[in-house]
């Protein structure tokens, strides 16, 4: 069966329509995954995702790299089914695998504000890892307060909301194998 791959979708009575092709993610995380391989040559990095948003991308991003490589994944509260942050963070799940000297690439959907990931930084860190480097697929880089460095960004993107590509709306439009904006904005 082909994707799915519509112009358009309707999510919770709004529209949305692309603004990222299935091919131009595909063609930008191929890329990603080339230069983490080359970046960690013989280190079998530990890929942590951060649940539920990242799935899609980590999944692709994977299968891009050619060393060998491990994943786990760990879990933080979500916008519920509001388009802003609620500007805190809430642990639901945590890592599973012992971190201690291990190299982290964690990976995000998303880094809106940066209070995620500097929280995540900050809590891995305790951890004692040999290093940990951020991927994420999407930026908007003007709405990052925090103080967040980035080593594997997909793409910078305005201060929207989007979805699609695992971003979900009121938990919908995870599936879309595409990025979506809302409409008119
Ligand atoms: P931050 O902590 O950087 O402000 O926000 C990160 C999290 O907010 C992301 O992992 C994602 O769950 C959510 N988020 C931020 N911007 C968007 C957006 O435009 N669309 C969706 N669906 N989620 C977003």
């Amino acid at each position: 069966m082909e994707r799915y791959l519509p112009e358009s979708v309707t999510v919770n009575q709004e529209t949305f329509r692309v603004y990222l092709t299935h091919d131009e993610i595909q063609e930008r995380i191929r890329m990603l995954g080339a230069k983490i391989s080359e970046d960690y040559e013989g280190k079998r990095p530990i890929f942590i995702g951060v649940l539920n948003g990242a799935y899609i991308f980590l999944a692709d991003l994977m299968r891009y790299v050619s060393i060998p490589c491990e994943v786990d994944f760990l879990k933080l509260s979500s916008y519920g089914a509001e388009k802003v942050s609620s500007g805190k963070v809430r642990d639901l799940k945590e890592v599973d695998a012992n971190i201690k000297g291990r190299h982290i690439i964690l990976v995000e959907d998303i880094v809106d504000t940066g209070l995620s990931i500097h929280y995540l930084y900050k809590k891995l860190e305790k951890f004692e890892p040999a290093s940990i480097r951020v991927s994420t697929l999407l930026h908007k880089k003007e709405a990052t307060r925090h103080d967040v460095q980035l080593h594997y960004t997909g793409f910078e993107i305005p201060n929207l909301f989007v979805l699609g590509y695992g971003l979900d709306y009121a938990q919908e439009g995870r599936n879309l194998a595409q990025i979506y904006i809302l409409e008119g904005s």
